[in-house]
């Protein structure tokens, strides 16, 4: 195994680990679409920390990952979860629906409406211009 591998099979288990307190965290719903009864796995909330951090992971389905990863196949329809999920008490989940939300923006009017409603705490919104 390269070292590069060893590295990336090194984070994977530190993911891992993190699994069972991210399910208590999630109660197995997807973090910010909400779905129920699908697999969830970890995301790494960009830009990564060094170490793998709870607090900077969410926990969210497939259909969630696939189009935060992949921007010209996101569905504006599966979004409207993030009128919920931009109140998350849990900073990472309001950062990715806060970034989701603003490519939304010139598209779709509901989306506007919601972002101007938006109040992010300082840090929040920091974060959430830290590169994606
Ligand atoms: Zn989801």
């Amino acid at each position: 195994m390269s070292k590069g591998q060893e590295k990336h099979q090194k984070r994977l288990n530190e993911l891992l680990m993190l699994g069972k307190d991210l399910a208590r965290r999630a109660h197995s719903k997807c973090e910010l679409c909400g779905a129920t009864g699908v697999s969830l796995a970890a995301y790494e909330v960009p830009p990564a920390p060094v170490q793998p951090d709870i607090d900077k992971t969410l926990f969210i389905c497939s259909v969630c990952t696939e189009q935060i990863k992949n921007p010209k196949r996101m569905d504006a329809h599966h979004w409207h979860c993030l009128s919920a999920a931009v109140w998350s008490t849990t900073p990472a989940v309001q950062v990715v629906a806060v970034r989701m939300l603003k490519r939304l923006l010139d598209r779709e009017g509901w989306a506007e409406d919601l972002y101007d409603q938006l109040y992010l705490e300082s840090e929040v919104q920091q974060w959430v211009e830290e590169s994606e």
